[in-house]
């Protein structure tokens, strides 16, 4: 019996092409016969979380495991309104910075409505937008930054939220306070503005936005944190959003309760109490690897892209595809960047100096070879 699935599918869903993951490690160091591999392609922090983050997971007791967490994140909440100083009803914690990103778009828009960002940044936005049955306005980077004069041109009385991301993921690119103030003074609360600051504590300038402290100037302003990057735990899925009480609020009323685990939950509020080692390590080992990096991307002559955050971006001479596999026999994987309209670049997660040496003798193999045959 065949059933007509396909016609009980809105349109926007059969239209939508579903993100594939790679594959689990074991399975790809199978596949390419290789021993170890270097996690370079998901902007992971290789230093691991911070010690009383670590002692946390360490001493889990497993009969815990089938207790149901608190459906609201209350001690990690108000761990986040001390740092903050702000009140803890403030923050809504999400299975990573991903789930609350669907539940603002859930929120704010209705059938007819849009969402502006760029077209060359983290997916997640226009993904959700778009499975969600809203239409998504890509507004071209410029220079590798976003445009904020372009963003301001596309929004239209169906704009409900405007995706801003701070240091952007992938090219590094900021908006600094006065070019924010200018953009937020322009857009007058006419729409939501996130301000997705998942690199956020990369950034070591005082001329950077915060945007904590934005939102009390500027109410249509939220801003998405993650547990993934500085702090080490993209594995446990912790992310949160920040805003003015009113605004959380109606994204509360979308969210799923019970979404963060009752390991990620004492976690993420031990890394974010024992950050003060931590954030200067991770960033003293992110500009050494730059330091080893560029020059040698310089020497090679290839043209690559870096800002904020724990990442570059290199333009490879024959197609990113071919780099990746080459570079995945020789144990180091990367993230290939055409999917995100970077053709034939690839993205390269900046750690620990030994490492950043093996990809760049694979790297080098590889980037020689390309030029000789382009085959392996
Ligand atoms: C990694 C990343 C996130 C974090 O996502 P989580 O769901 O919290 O792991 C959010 N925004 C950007 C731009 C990122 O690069």
């Amino acid at each position: 019996m065949s059933l007509p699935i396909a016609e009980l599918v809105p349109p926007h869903i059969r239209a939508f092409e579903a993100y594939v993951p790679s594959k689990p490690d074991p399975e790809l160091m199978r596949a390419y016969k290789v021993d170890h591999l270097h996690r370079l392609n998901n902007n992971e922090n290789a230093l691991g979380p911070p010690p009383a983050a670590a002692r946390i997971l360490a001493g889990f007791e497993t009969p815990r495991a089938s207790i149901y967490p608190s459906g609201d994140c209350y001690t990690l909440r108000q761990a986040l309104g001390e740092r903050f100083g702000k009140d803890p009803e403030r923050f809504l914690v999400g299975n990573g910075s991903c789930e609350v990103i669907a539940s603002v778009i859930k929120a704010f828009c209705d059938k007819g409505d849009n969402i502006v960002t760029a077209d060359k940044t983290f997916a997640v936005y226009e993904w959700v937008a778009e499975f969600s049955g809203f239409q998504a306005r890509l507004i071209p980077l410029k220079d590798y930054g976003y445009d904020d004069m372009g963003m301001l041109r596309a929004m239209d009385g169906r704009t409900k939220i405007l995706f801003v991301c701070n240091p952007n993921n992938p090219t590094g690119t900021w908006w600094d306070r006065d070019r924010m103030e200018r953009f937020l003074r322009v857009v007058d609360g006419r729409a939501i503005v996130v301000l997705d600051e998942a690199y956020r504590e990369y950034v070591d300038d005082e001329r950077f936005p915060d945007g904590m402290e934005l939102m009390e100037r500027h109410p249509n302003v939220v801003v998405f944190r993650t547990f993934s990057k500085m702090y080490a735990l993209a594995g446990l899925r912790v992310g949160y959003v920040c805003g003015q009480k009113e605004v959380v609020d109606y994204i509360r009323r979308t969210h799923i309760v019970y979404s963060v685990n009752i390991l990620g939950q004492p976690a993420a509020a031990a890394a974010l109490m024992d950050d003060a080692e931590h954030i200067p390590a991770t960033r003293a080992m992110v500009a050494r690897a730059k330091e080893l990096l560029l020059p040698a991307f310089d020497e090679l002559g290839l043209e690559h892209v870096s800002g904020a955050g724990n990442f570059v971006m290199v333009r490879t001479p024959v197609s990113d595809s071919l780099i990746y596999r080459q570079l995945m026999r020789r144990g180091v994987m990367v993230r290939t960047m055409t999917g995100f309209r970077f053709p034939n670049w690839i993205r390269v997660s900046l750690v620990q100096e030994p490492v950043m040496r093996d990809f760049l003798t694979a790297f080098r193999d590889v980037i020689a070879l390309s030029r000789s045959d382009g085959q392996p």
